[in-house]
């Protein structure tokens, strides 16, 4: 799949499969809903120039504020968009959502010039014939019915021994708890690191499985949700720290969270990191593509941070450069990467531009996904999962980030125009100091009970009263002209909170526009960041053990490997939604959803259905611990 030639005016409709049935995506369309053309999307090939019968009527080819990518504007409302590669689009739905496809959907009969060669078991069931297992039932065979040949399908888990199997759960207790690794390590009695990361490697495993199967139950329409959810969405910043040896730099990562308000379940939870990709490899087919010399929609490798990019966008920190210099830079490295056949380890090549050694931070593993388009991808899963599971209306709380709102706008462009699914921007004093905070809320307080005396509401409760609050302020002449309104309700998470809804109906009633208001908040997802930043604190350095000493430790676990970014999350997402009981309430996401009906403990998540000896006692927060 090449890059498209200059003669592709915006980039062709692209399919994006899940489970089953692919889905079209083309997000190169009007997205200011309300609008004739929100949701029409642009030609894709260019028409003649001046005014002829083929002319797009909709939208005219300019480029963004920045001037450096192709964007299109909507005659009819003005508004502005970048332009966008949906084929990178559907590659990160087809990324984010790997985890919900089935083993069998990973396999395929490999046989070379075989009619079923790479045609996965999972999507062509009657292509294949079930033939038994291999030492256990999780090892599956298939035959191939057009060459005859078995396929083995299975996942290597690490394994753990019988008797080893209360000491994982206690692993995985302590883990989920906070503990550091080396505490974990001494009070479960491991050995050393290796043994630590290889417990790890199985809980990951496992709790991969958990969300999978969860996922692509409501996918399938198996498991469903509530008929109408607020859903809170957010982003968050993750910095990797690598070691000095290596490089001096700091990765930033981007995790994505989409959370349920009511009950806290995670939907969807990602980090804009693809393992699978060798940074060397792609960098060197994008300079043999010539893909470097294209605009960023029309790339092989559109939703990836290439090297050079960041120069080029002026995100670099070390140095301010003009435009005319970093694009001699990028030049040298695309050089660089088309004679790297030459040497003989490609980790050893040192990338040269102008003065100073810059090497690519990502090039010992996988790649670095730009934002825009992992956030677009996010969007397109988690439609898919609401829309499966029966979801008729949603309510979308967001921050600010124009990514993020056009993003909506592309995935839910149907439900939006249909008025079924409204969105929410959310903003509030981030870094207010504790001090400040308390005022403010204290503040909030008093007015909502002026509001009260002064219409004898005194004995309604603060849901009640910030409803009727809102009612007041949106019917006594509405909003001001940029549509921002302050919330009343007050808390200590979101100081100075206004919200904005950005998908208005003009004809929805008085009531159901304040219930709306009322309802947008982004305290849910950022509890659960507040988590994840306490879950990922065990990320730290490798240590020492006498028995193993410091080799022990694979660069693949290293802290500063981005994947263990994922790995942890996908740990804590399961913890998050099945083991983890609420103060006030006692009860898990899950609970609260009706999915189960006890908090998982760690066995049940390690050896769903089977009964394993109880861990020994889960040290509390706050106990001493003796040693
Ligand atoms: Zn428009
Ligand atoms: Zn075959």
């Amino acid at each position: 799949m090449a890059s498209r030639p200059r003669t592709v005016r915006v980039p062709e409709t692209a399919n994006a499969s899940i489970l089953g049935t692919p889905f079209p995506v083309q997000v190169n369309h009007c997205r200011t809903p309300g609008c004739a053309n929100f949701g029409v999307p642009a030609r894709t090939s260019p028409g003649k120039r001046g005014p002829s019968k083929d002319r797009d009527l909709r939208y005219k080819l300019t480029s963004t504020a920045k001037g450096q990518e192709p964007a299109i504007e909507c005659k009819a409302c003005r508004g502005k968009g970048a332009v966008r590669s949906n084929a990178a689009i559907a590659e990160e739905i087809e990324r984010i959502a790997g985890y919900v496809r089935p083993l069998e959907h990973r396999f395929a009969c490999k046989t070379e010039g075989c009619a079923n060669e790479g045609l996965s078991i999972g999507e062509h069931r009657h292509l294949y014939v079930r033939r038994g297992y291999y030492k256990t039932p999780e090892n599956r065979y298939y035959q191939c019915k057009a060459c005859q040949r078995r396929v083995l399908v299975s996942v290597k888990v690490p394994r753990i021994r019988a008797g080893n199997r209360a000491r994982a759960a206690d692993v995985f207790s302590r883990f989920a708890n906070k503990s550091p690794m080396r505490r974990t390590v001494e009070g479960a009695g491991l050995s050393g690191n290796s043994a630590y990361y290889r417990i790890l490697d199985f809980i990951h495993r496992r709790c991969l499985e958990m969300n999978g199967s969860v996922t692509r139950a409501f996918l399938t329409g198996e498991r469903h949700l509530p008929a109408a959810m607020d859903v809170a969405i957010d982003s968050q910043t993750l910095m990797v720290n690598w070691p000095s040896r290596v490089q001096r730099r700091t990765v930033e990562m981007t995790s994505c969270c989409s959370v349920d308000s009511a009950s806290r379940f995670i939907l969807e939870l990602d980090v804009n990191h693809d393992p699978r990709f060798d940074a060397f490899d792609v960098n060197h087919e994008s300079a043999e593509l010539g893909d470097m010399t294209r605009k960023e929609a029309f790339r092989r490798y559109a939703r990836f941070w290439l090297t050079g990019d960041e120069m080029r966008s002026g995100r670099t920190g070390q140095r301010r450069m003009g435009r005319a210099a970093a694009e001699r830079a990028v030049g040298d490295i695309q050089d660089a990467f088309r004679e790297a056949n030459a040497y003989d380890d490609v980790a050893e090549m040192e990338i040269v531009p102008g003065q100073g050694p810059l090497r690519d931070h990502m090039l010992r593993s996988g790649m670095l996904v730009k934002t825009g388009y992992r956030t677009l991808g996010h969007m397109f899963v988690l439609r898919e999962i609401l829309k499966g599971a029966g979801v008729e209306r949603l309510q979308l709380s967001m921050d600010e980030h124009l990514s993020t709102i056009a993003s909506f706008m592309c995935a839910f462009r149907e439900p939006i125009a249909e008025g079924r699914a409204h969105g929410f921007l959310v903003r509030y004093d981030k870094d207010c100091p504790i001090d400040d905070r308390e005022r403010l809320y204290k503040e909030s307080r008093r007015q909502m009970e002026a509001f009260a005396q002064a219409r004898n509401l005194e004995g309604m409760s603060r849901e009640e009263l910030g409803f009727e609050m809102i009612r007041t302020a949106l019917r006594g002449g509405g909003l001001p002209e940029h549509g921002w309104l302050r919330h009343p309700l007050p808390t200590l998470q979101e100081p100075n909170k206004e919200v904005r809804w950005i998908t208005e109906h003009p004809d929805m009633e008085l009531d159901d526009r304040a219930r709306l208001y009322l309802g947008a908040s982004l305290g849910r997802v950022d509890n659960v960041f507040e988590l994840t930043r306490r879950f990922l604190s065990p990320l730290e350095r490798p240590f020492y053990t006498p028995s193993g000493g410091w080799n022990q430790v694979w660069y693949g676990y290293a802290p500063y490997n981005p994947d263990m970014v994922r790995k942890y999350l996908d740990i804590f997402r399961a913890v998050n939604n099945f083991v983890h009981t609420g103060r006030k309430d006692g009860e898990t996401p899950a609970m609260r959803l009706g999915f189960a009906d006890r908090p998982l403990s760690y066995a049940d998540i390690l050896w769903p259905g089977e009964r394993i000896p109880k861990p020994r006692r889960i040290r509390r927060k706050g106990r001493a611990l003796k040693l």
